[in-house]
């Protein structure tokens, strides 16, 4: 059993042995995943996700370390190779649910090697991991607004009683609660008049996790209500006032040019492509512009300008992550998800406050 996350995340601050072999930690921002020991500088939390068996860090994309080399000790690096090789082809053609036999032959090992040695990388079975990824593919269909009928199609599942038992058991959750935007999560909102208008931030327990602009507090009630549609919204508390004052102060600070830096906590929820975007976003000093096609070379995905130009005008937290700072290669603004006009304010304001400052 994986422990819970806070121990995951001492072990991984205090790079404890003890703990390797028991969890693997996944860095979002940098595509790895490590052992708890790795000698990596300490990643920030909010990139971190915890799994409990190599197979979920493959299906979320990432790679192993090659510094801690987590895999190392389960297998020779060729077998290391092909098993991951196999991954990808799973999880390219999940939907077709392929069997042990067709993955053998493609591996060209014997079933009875696959099975072995992929459970002994991976540590899941090669079923259990094809399972994974189809519930992944239903889920990522789900997320994208198809109904539950068409997603499960797609998905590969036959019919769709048979996805409800199997997700729910999985997901912990069925996939029209999952549809309706996850489990509940309580979001505390508070809104401000700023020099750009109405503002709204929106925070959890962990951070901010919304601060858009809009023209009424019922539009952006709505906006957020849309974002996490099963949370619990609620406004801010009377025992938050204070904390939601300093980063609105922050923020309309930063706004009038005062406050540069915007270090304020967020909790983030995202693909992992996302992340990766929001974390590069948040690197862009004060001031500066890249292009759409700058940020994909960035982190590492030099072909994915287009779905890099979606994750920023999916971007929720606007202004602390700051998505304003991409612009077209061209130098054309190209989109901004709270108006033009705004986007070209602040490209402004940070422009003549960098060069009162130099
Ligand atoms: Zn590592």
């Amino acid at each position: 059993m994986k422990p819970d996350d806070d121990t995951c995340w001492a072990a991984v601050r205090d790079r404890d042995r003890a703990f390797d072999g028991r969890f693997f930690y996944g860095v979002l921002s940098t595509g790895v995943y490590c052992r708890p020991s790795c000698a990596s500088r300490t990643p920030l939390r909010r990139n971190l996700r915890f799994y409990a068996v190599a197979a979920d860090a493959e299906r979320d994309g990432l790679r192993p370390c090659k510094r801690c080399k987590p895999l190392a000790r389960t297998a020779d690096e060729a077998t290391i190779r092909t098993v991951r090789e196999l991954c990808r082809y799973i999880q390219q053609h999940s939907d077709q649910n392929p069997g042990l036999e067709q993955l053998s032959r493609r591996a060209h090992l014997s079933p009875s090697h696959l099975q072995r040695r992929f459970k002994a990388v991976l540590g899941v079975s090669p079923k259990d991991f094809v399972e994974s990824c189809r519930l992944d593919a239903l889920k990522r269909k789900l997320r994208d607004g198809r109904s539950v009928a068409a997603a499960t199609y797609d998905a590969g599942f036959g019919s769709s009683s048979r996805v409800y038992e199997r997700a729910a058991h999985r997901l912990g959750m069925t996939p029209r609660q999952y549809r309706a935007g996850g489990r509940g999560v309580d979001i505390s909102w508070a809104l401000s008049e700023t020099p750009l208008g109405l503002l709204m931030i929106g925070a959890s327990d962990r951070g901010l996790c919304f601060v858009q602009f809009g023209a009424s507090e019922s539009e952006l009630r709505g906006q957020l209500q849309a974002e996490f549609p099963q949370a619990a919204i609620t406004p801010m508390p009377a025992n938050a006032r204070d904390q939601f004052a300093q980063w609105m102060q922050a923020l309309s600070r930063h706004l009038s040019g005062r406050q540069v830096a915007l270090d304020l906590p967020l909790d983030l929820r995202g693909t992992a492509f996302q992340m990766k975007v929001w974390n590069y976003l948040l690197k862009i000093p004060y001031g500066a512009l890249r292009s759409y096609s700058e940020v994909a070379q960035a982190i590492g995905a030099p072909r994915a300008v287009r779905a890099v130009a979606s994750a920023c005008a999916a971007n929720r937290v606007g202004l602390v992550v700051p998505c304003h700072r991409v612009i077209r290669g061209d130098g054309g603004l190209g989109g901004y998800r709270w108006g033009l006009e705004r986007k070209r304010s602040l490209i402004d304001l940070e422009r003549s406050v960098r060069t009162a400052g130099a």
